[in-house]
């Protein structure tokens, strides 16, 4: 018999009841150490104080008027976000995947409003990770998430990662956009190296194509600048952002250039939730905090304590891992073990870590995890590993 939740994830058999910080408290009172923040959503770990007092002292107030009239809230975090970023505007959803169905849309508007609306085809890579609607799935393109769910929305070109020669030839008078994760989540931690983002911008530049950066997962203070593209001193056209930026609250971003987002005019897009006055509340109090610099030279100073650590432990145990991968707090062990092993072994030293592609095993703490904490990850990851070889 089907369950009353549709059977669509394959669940740790976990309970946790409360959040503390970096720690999650299971149903049975065990304390688990949280390196996954809910797949890099808990930018400020979970119950922080102010992120608390933004929610609830806007839930006192008021918690929907939909967009049909002015929002307060969402009026200031869509400031705040212009005054951060690159962006002259920006589009409120409720998660990474609405979020990619309007980069589509804006790119391809923004050339039929140019008289060419043959531009429609947008550049994607293989192993890239764009979320689950229809249009999230033809981006990706790979058929574990495709395979039975056609027909799938033209109008996607899938490349393999890190093939500057296939990418020039891909170009043509049909390319409206690239769309890239500056550093691949889902796909195993794979960061773009800087050169490459740049190269990509220019190639767009020369071409006069969109550049689309989905953000979703390394953004908002995850790699020690607000946003991972400012490494390689590059700005996006349009730019996907969700999960940390509501530290826990469903909320979602569209940024995009005055240029880019030309098209969409009244009436061309919508949501009913998007921008609500409880997500735009937390909103404005994570970027308030993630946005001090203080708070990101601090992410990466933690970032480098967690890397060395980790350095260590591939070398301490070179049957189990391979090597550290990602920038920040988006860390990735590419395995030799097998990742679940990994991760259950993690599971059974109270500790979370979120599994990928490619064999690897995500490390996504909360950003403001404190150094006693990374050193107690640490040593459960070590016994985690020992287990591991043990068992094999
Ligand atoms: N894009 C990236 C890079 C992601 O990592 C994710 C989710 O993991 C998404 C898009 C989809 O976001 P959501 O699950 O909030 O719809």
């Amino acid at each position: 018999m089907i369950p009353s939740i549709l059977p669509t994830y394959s669940r740790a058999p976990l309970t946790f009841v409360k959040g503390e910080g970096s720690w999650l408290i299971e149903a049975d009172g065990r304390r688990f150490l949280d390196l996954g923040a809910g797949i890099a959503v808990n930018a400020l770990g979970h119950a922080h104080p102010k992120l608390v007092e933004a929610l609830t002292g806007q839930a006192n107030a008021l918690w929907h008027v939909s967009n049909l009239y002015q929002i307060p809230q969402q009026q200031k975090l869509a400031d705040m976000l212009v005054e951060l970023t690159f962006a002259d505007t920006v589009f409120f959803t409720n998660s990474g995947t609405e979020s990619c169905e309007l980069a589509v849309k804006m790119a391809r508007k923004y050339w039929y409003e140019k008289g060419a609306p043959e531009r429609t085809d947008i550049i994607t890579f293989e192993g890239s990770f764009h979320g689950r609607s229809s249009a999230g799935i033809a981006a990706a393109g790979s058929e574990k998430m495709t395979k039975g769910f056609g027909p799938l929305l033209p109008g996607f070109v899938h490349l393999p990662w890190n093939d500057h020669e296939a990418l020039t030839a891909a170009i043509n008078d049909k390319t409206a956009a690239i769309l890239i994760e500056p550093i691949q989540g889902e796909g195993g931690i794979r960061p773009l190296p800087d050169q490459c983002l740049k190269g990509l911008r220019d190639l767009c530049d020369e071409h006069g194509i969109l550049l689309i950066l989905d953000e979703v997962q390394c953004g908002v203070g995850r790699t020690g600048k607000l946003f991972a593209h400012e490494w390689a001193g590059i700005e996006p056209d349009i730019m996907m952002v969700a999960k940390g930026i509501g530290g826990g609250f469903p909320l979602g971003a569209v940024l995009a250039t005055e240029n880019a987002a030309g098209g969409m005019t009244a009436g061309t897009h919508g949501s009913t939730y998007g921008g609500n006055p409880l997500g735009c509340a937390v909103g404005c109090a994570v970027l308030d905090i993630v946005s001090d610099a203080g708070f990101l030279a601090d992410v990466s100073r933690r970032a480098g304590a967690l890397r060395q650590s980790l350095e260590g432990l591939v070398a301490a145990h070179p049957d189990v891992f391979e090597s550290v991968r990602g920038t920040g707090l988006m860390l990735g062990l590419k395995c030799k073990a097998s990742n679940i092993d990994v991760l259950n072994a993690a599971y059974a030293n109270e500790l979370i870590t979120v599994p990928a592609a490619d064999n690897a095993l995500r490390l996504l703490p909360p950003l403001n995890i404190s150094e006693a904490d990374i050193a107690e990850a640490v040593k459960r990851l070590d016994a985690a590993a020992t287990q591991v070889e043990k068992a094999s």
